[in-house]
């Protein structure tokens, strides 16, 4: 007679990281605002594409109130731009399918949540994705919209589709070590503990961009020239290559509930 011992982890932790981004089926994105999607999932989206995945993307704001010079960039006018870039980085991208929310910059957390939980739990009986990406409870910044973005998406899967593989963006070591000579220039991050320091051996997808996938992601981010041209020009296309080579993500499933207090950002408006 032979034992096979049991251990608790069996039934919570499966196999190998996913580290091909054709692996994934249906693909539903929600973010909030333009550039999230790129940034964290441009390789991911492309791959899916090329592979003939249906691949749906969301975004609750167009990131209206995003530039250090409002009066330049009114929101009605920043608006409008960030809508057109986003629609060129999509179609660098494959992705022609693209939903916004019509949310204000700045404003998610104000939203009714319930009513938002459902309407996206409409959203995901729609396309009946087999793979939902979006922010986790950190926010991957600390951006209250991005948080609440994250706790949208959460509950209206644990509603309306509970089996489906939902990831949560992340950064690993590799990120953070890299990203550690700019934090002074550039502290996005917005919280005490973040970027976040997720094990590769934690990840549910792990991508790491061949150099034509990645060149394809510089252009779709830099189709978002509102947001990218100044960043390229203070640390490089080099730099920002390096930190965006690469896409990570956790299964929500993974990551418990947690009553940690991520710092939050809001907009002034
Ligand atoms: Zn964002």
């Amino acid at each position: 007679m032979s034992v096979i011992p049991f251990t608790p982890h069996d039934t919570v932790t499966d196999a190998a990281t996913i580290t091909d981004g054709t692996a994934l089926g249906t693909v539903l994105g929600v973010w909030a605002h333009p550039d999230d999607e790129a940034f964290l999932s441009g390789g991911l989206m492309a791959a899916a594409r090329d592979a003939g995945h249906r691949v749906v993307c969301v975004t609750a704001t167009l990131g209206e109130h995003g530039t250090p010079d409002p009066d330049e960039w009114p929101p009605d006018r920043l608006g409008r731009v960030r809508r057109h870039e986003l629609d060129a980085s999509l179609a660098v991208l494959g992705v022609d399918e693209h939903h916004l929310l019509g949310i204000t910059d700045g404003t998610c957390a104000a939203m009714p949540h319930d009513a938002m939980v459902r309407h996206l739990g409409r959203v995901v009986e729609a396309v009946e994705p087999d793979t939902i990406v979006t922010f986790g409870p950190d926010g991957l910044t600390g951006h209250e919209d991005h948080q609440t973005v994250s706790s949208w998406v959460t509950a209206a899967r644990a509603a309306v589709a509970p089996r489906t593989r939902l990831l949560y963006a992340t950064t690993t070591e590799d990120f953070v070590d890299g990203w550690e000579p700019a934090r002074d220039d550039f502290d996005v991050f917005l919280a005490d503990g973040l970027p976040v320091r997720t094990p590769a051996s934690e990840l549910a997808v792990h991508l790491r961009l061949d150099a034509a996938t990645l060149d394809r992601k510089v252009v779709a981010l830099r189709a978002q020239a509102s947001q990218m041209t100044g960043l390229i020009a203070a640390v490089g296309e080099r730099r920002v290559r390096q930190w965006w080579a690469e896409e990570a993500f956790v299964s929500a499933d993974a990551v418990p509930a947690t009553t940690r207090t991520w710092g939050t950002w809001r907009v002034a408006a």
